[in-house]
């Protein structure tokens, strides 16, 4: 899998799996196969000559002088995921791929979220023995505390958000959001927390030398995209706040999962803003083909130039 540099930073894609093509159309309401087509640079990396969008599921490893660090850990193996059933139950050789990269699970110093959604949190645990244990021993689970309270609130039933059927592209999915957060918890958070692996931090906290979290509100209450500053250059893991990349040439298109449409519209905008024209490498979340890139002025909005990682 690619990696890329940023300064003495060097981060290490790490893929999940990839989605088939068009699986999540429709979660970007406005980007019908006519719309999408009319993006002439989507294709062929981010979208098929359908006009299906491609999406993918992956981590990066960050690996600074001091510390190694995983940036969202996917939906992991065999999660119970009535949300996104597609997603659950599944057998991928992820760890696999992290060891070919040059990662044991025990290397791992700290384990980020951009948010605690199902597919960012999965790889914290996995089954032994029919029990969930923590994946990585040594690494501090390390979450902004605005985000963890939040779900936990869901998870405890408190919040009146509690139907996502808005949101839904799968067939068969529950669209309540408590039962699949409860889930979410009991499989892929409390066990760290029993574990004393997790480390509530404030918003813009510093993890390590050169990676703090970064505030971009709105796909969630408290998401946070993830800032790596080394020798002058800067990049950003970006999370949910740009889930395709189609976000960069329509910014004000967001995704029927947000938290806050609007709100996430105005982070992405916002970013997107200051971004553009420099040499900030944006590393997508979800982007399919090279994760990588710069932000490019482009008319009235901007395009992604992807940097194919060595
Ligand atoms: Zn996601």
């Amino acid at each position: 899998m690619p990696t890329w540099k940023i300064g003495d930073i060097t981060v290490s894609q790490i893929l999940e799996m990839p989605l088939e093509p068009g699986e999540l159309d429709g979660l970007i309401e406005e980007a019908t196969p006519d719309a999408v087509r009319a993006i002439e640079w989507l294709h062929p990396h981010y979208a098929n000559e359908a006009g299906q969008t491609l999406w993918s599921l992956h981590a990066f490893v960050v690996e600074t002088p001091e510390a190694r660090v995983l940036v969202d850990a996917g939906c992991g193996n065999h999660k119970n995921l009535p949300l996104i059933p597609n997603w659950g139950g599944l057998h991928n050789p992820f760890l696999e791929r992290l060891a070919d990269a040059g990662y044991r699970p025990e290397d791992i110093d700290y384990v980020l979220a951009t948010h605690l959604h199902l597919d960012h949190v999965g790889w914290n645990t996995v089954l032994d023995d029919g029990l969930w244990r923590p994946t990585f021993p040594n690494a501090r689970y390390t979450y902004v505390r605005d985000e963890f309270d939040y779900h936990r609130g869901l998870a405890e039933g408190e919040s009146t958000t509690s139907d996502l059927s808005h949101a839904v592209v799968y067939e068969g999915a529950n669209p309540d959001i408590h039962v699949q957060t409860r889930l979410v918890f009991a499989e892929s958070i409390q066990p760290c927390l029993d574990a004393g692996l997790v480390d509530l931090v404030e918003s813009d906290h510093e993890v390590t030398p050169g990676v703090r979290y970064a505030s971009t509100p709105g796909h969630t209450k408290a998401h946070h995209s993830v800032r790596l500053e080394s020798g002058g250059e800067v990049g950003v893991v970006t999370g949910d706040f740009i889930h395709h990349p189609i976000q960069l040439a329509r910014p004000a298109w967001s995704s029927r999962g947000d938290w806050d449409r609007e709100l996430s519209a105005t982070s992405r905008t916002s970013f997107l803003e200051s971004a553009a024209g420099t040499e900030t490498l944006v590393l997508g979340t979800h982007f399919s083909g090279p994760a990588g890139g710069h932000v490019v002025p482009d008319g009235e909005a901007f395009r992604f130039a992807p940097i194919q990682g060595s």
